[in-house]
């Protein structure tokens, strides 16, 4: 349906791969496979984490963490989960008891189970690390996942479906602005310490839209039906003016937030992971909420910082300053646009 209508809107549909990108005018040149060329007068990279067109300040200054799940849609006997409830963030480890080797890597690089019960004879269950880097590997995922299902009692009889899952969270944004637009994964958009997008790339996809418009029609000279930049300078004001629609400041300041965020989660063990969710899950839903969706700006995430902290446990409290008392500095010189170039790194 979503198809159809941009068919009728005039959107037309092409099989190949996006290859480079070239800005030698204000007309942009898209190379692509079996030797294509598109031309356009803005081009927005929409390839997710691909990396293909738009540009990074250098391979070493993105640098992400990762969100790994490894799932299964299963048949089972039977499962203990009620099914008007959806299972998150279980972080127990009785099913490794028996397997030392294994509790010790999870209690340095934990994962939780999560459980989306359809019936009782069926079910989604999913391994997942909330931020590591490297990545923790699918086959451990998978690994710790079985030892889960059998300590459950849980015994599959067909897996309808397998899901492999790896997010890069947060990282260095993309040059901005440079003349390659770009949306959802390509712009950077995953909250660097959740790992979510989907809904916040649907919410500015519009926001981005209606700049893009208003860049043709305020910037542009007119040839013919087609609006263009007459020049290269004017398709760089263009592409900046929707780059700052995408990055505005106070964006930013929160995506250093979030980063932040994940800096102290990739340095806690399970028994800090466990801590630092039982405050934040007991915060009000204003703060917690908000965090999740990013719905608040620098000065409400400071006071849900300092919530979080006063919620916490006395070992949750020594944890979270001990692990942010490096990042804290880096976070708020990088806020601040410090003049020399910080990274958690
Ligand atoms: C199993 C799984 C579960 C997930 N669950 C969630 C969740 O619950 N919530 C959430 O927010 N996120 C979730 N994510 C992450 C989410 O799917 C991604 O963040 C999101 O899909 C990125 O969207 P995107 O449109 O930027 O890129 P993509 O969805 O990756 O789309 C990019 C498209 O561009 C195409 N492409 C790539 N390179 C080129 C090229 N050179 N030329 C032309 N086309 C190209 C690709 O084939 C692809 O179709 C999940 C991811 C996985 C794998």
């Amino acid at each position: 349906m979503l198809l159809q209508k941009a068919v009728k809107s005039g959107v037309s549909f092409m099989k190949t791969k996006g290859l480079k990108v070239e800005h030698s005018s204000e007309t942009s040149v898209v190379h692509c496979g079996n030797d294509v060329e598109l031309r356009a007068s803005l081009v927005l990279d929409a390839a997710g984490f691909s990396k293909t067109l738009v540009e990074y300040a250098g391979d070493k200054s993105y640098s992400p963490g990762y969100q790994g799940a490894y799932g299964v849609m299963v048949e089972v006997e039977s499962h203990p989960f009620p099914l008007d409830k959806m299972l998150f963030m279980d972080w127990r480890d009785s099913h490794l008891d028996d397997a030392p080797a294994m509790k010790a890597a999870n209690a340095k690089l934990p994962t939780f189970l999560y459980v989306m019960p359809f019936s009782p004879t069926k079910i989604f269950v999913e391994e997942t690390s909330l931020v590591a880097k490297p990545a923790i590997s699918f086959p451990e995922l998978k690994e710790r996942l079985d030892l889960r299902m059998k300590h459950l009692g849980i015994k599959i009889k067909n897996v309808e479906e397998e899901e492999y899952c790896l997010i890069p969270m947060g990282g260095e944004l993309p040059i901005h602005p440079q003349r390659t637009l770009a949306v959802g994964g390509a712009a950077g958009l995953v909250h660097p310490s959740t790992g979510y997008m989907v809904s916040r790339a649907l919410s500015t996809a519009p926001t981005v839209a209606d700049k893009i418009v208003d860049a043709l029609d305020s910037f542009t000279g007119k040839e013919g039906t087609r609006k263009k930049a007459v020049s290269a300078a004017e398709a760089d004001r263009m592409a900046a003016a929707i780059w700052a629609s995408l990055w505005p400041e106070e964006r930013l300041q929160q995506r250093e937030f979030f980063c932040f965020g994940q800096d102290v989660l990739l340095k806690l063990d399970l028994q800090g992971t466990r801590d630092f969710f039982d405050s934040f899950f007991t915060l009000s839903d204003h703060f917690w909420r908000g965090f999740l969706s990013a719905h608040l700006d620098l000065p409400n995430l400071i006071k849900f910082g300092l919530a979080l902290f006063l919620n916490a446990c006395p070992d949750a409290k020594f944890n979270i300053l001990s692990k942010g008392v490096t990042g804290l500095p880096i976070m708020l010189g990088r806020v601040a646009n410090a003049p020399f170039y910080m990274s958690y790194d």
